[in-house]
């Protein structure tokens, strides 16, 4: 049979973990296929979806800056894609380019394998409100959670999210989290800030009441500002990588047939290229 074949593409594209993680899966399973980055300028995208078949992709993924324009090009869309408004993983069904977002799945299953019954735990508070707030608020919805609190620097975007997402989402601006966070059981970072351990954010896990659990998405430092606030503040917390690794796992499944395991091997494995870079 011939290799099965899948790629990241993004611009730029050489920082992705995604190969590394992609090929463990591969080598660990003894399946015979590939994944690999691609650098895939804007102006080219179109032509590059139109043509995934004939080069006998089996699907792949799309990172900053496509995840819109893949949106718009594929030809049917799953659910969360859909509430999310971006697409990373494509796949094809019957000839048809589908496009999903695992985004809010890897999100939840994070939480799932290290702060299990966490979806208990509401009100959250959602910290941004760009792409990667949208697939929390949509996790965060699926999981029945009723009141979400997204604080973000602009408030016009969060309150875009607001209108997007429905009655279960409150806008608010920088000013109020002190407040928000009194009563809330989960808090989450989805800004970029913290991103090279460089910067603190406004929120104060100090604030939070004692069975609130903490998570942020950026996981350069593993340990952000903010997660290590939380800790000294003997909340539970879970860092963003489990987020990367399982957002992976639905894509993998798709194009290679097995449905692959997140674990502390793989863990290591990435931990040691963020560690070594
Ligand atoms: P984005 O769409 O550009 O949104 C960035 C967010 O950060 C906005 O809410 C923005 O606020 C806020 N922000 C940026 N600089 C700020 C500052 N100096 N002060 C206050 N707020 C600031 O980015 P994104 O795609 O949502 O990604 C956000 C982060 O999540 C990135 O670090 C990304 O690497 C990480 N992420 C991780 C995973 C994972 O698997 N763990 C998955 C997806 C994303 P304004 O609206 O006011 O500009």
């Amino acid at each position: 049979m011939a290799e099965k074949k899948a790629f990241v593409a993004g611009h730029p594209i050489a920082h992705s973990r995604s190969p590394k993680i992609h090929g463990h899966w591969l080598a660990k399973y003894g399946i015979e296929g590939s994944y690999r980055a691609i650098d895939v300028a804007p102006a080219e995208f179109a032509a590059f979806l139109a043509s995934l078949g004939e080069n006998g992709f089996r699907g792949g993924n799309v990172t900053i800056p496509h995840k819109e324009a893949a949106f718009a090009g594929v030809a049917r869309r799953d659910h969360a894609a859909d509430e999310i408004g971006a697409v990373n993983t494509l796949w094809f069904e019957d000839g048809v380019l589908w496009g999903g977002n695992t985004d809010g799945y890897g999100f939840a299953a994070n939480l799932d394998d290290h702060a299990p019954g966490w979806a208990a735990n509401g009100p959250a508070v959602v910290l941004g409100a760009g792409g990667a707030s949208r697939a929390v608020i949509h996790a965060l919805k699926e999981r029945g959670i009723k009141d979400i609190r997204v604080v973000n620097r602009t408030l016009a975007r969060a309150q875009e999210l607001a209108r997007h997402f429905g009655a279960a989402i409150t806008a608010h601006g920088a000013g109020a989290v002190g407040e928000l966070l009194a009563d809330a059981g989960l808090l989450i970072n989805t800004t970029s800030l913290g991103m090279h351990g460089d910067a603190t954010l406004s929120a104060d896990p100090a604030g939070l009441p004692d069975h609130a659990i903490v998570t942020d998405l950026v996981y350069v430092p593993l340990e952000t500002p903010l997660l290590a606030a939380a800790r000294t503040r003997g909340l539970k917390t879970v860092d963003g990588l489990g987020m990367l690794l399982h957002q992976a796992v639905p894509g993998f499944e798709r194009w290679f047939g097995r449905k692959p395991e997140v674990t502390p091997e793989l863990r290591r494995l990435i931990v040691a290229d963020i560690e070594g870079q």
